[in-house]
């Protein structure tokens, strides 16, 4: 996967910040269960994370654990309330 993109913004989890058929509606943390291909990540998603690619901008479910990965991964700061 490329990693070229960037954040534009983050927000607390809401389902209504994600696209009907997302894991994101569902409940469930997108960016493991699809970015790590590992199947349904088992942590409830803490934040939704708009992500800017070259072509598309994804709204990514993600819990704790992938917010971190997330801020590692496109260096931006974690909100002070989940560190
Ligand atoms: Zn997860």
């Amino acid at each position: 996967m490329a990693s070229d993109g960037h954040v534009i913004w983050v927000k607390p989890f809401d389902p209504a910040n994600h696209g009907s058929d997302t894991a994101g509606r569902r409940g469930e943390c997108g960016w493991h269960g699809q970015t790590e291909k590992r199947g349904t990540c088992a942590d409830k998603p803490f934040a939704s994370v708009k992500l800017q690619y070259a072509g598309y901008a994804p709204v990514q479910s993600a819990c704790i654990r992938a917010l971190r990965e997330i801020s590692q991964r496109y260096g931006f700061p974690i909100p002070p309330e989940s560190a």
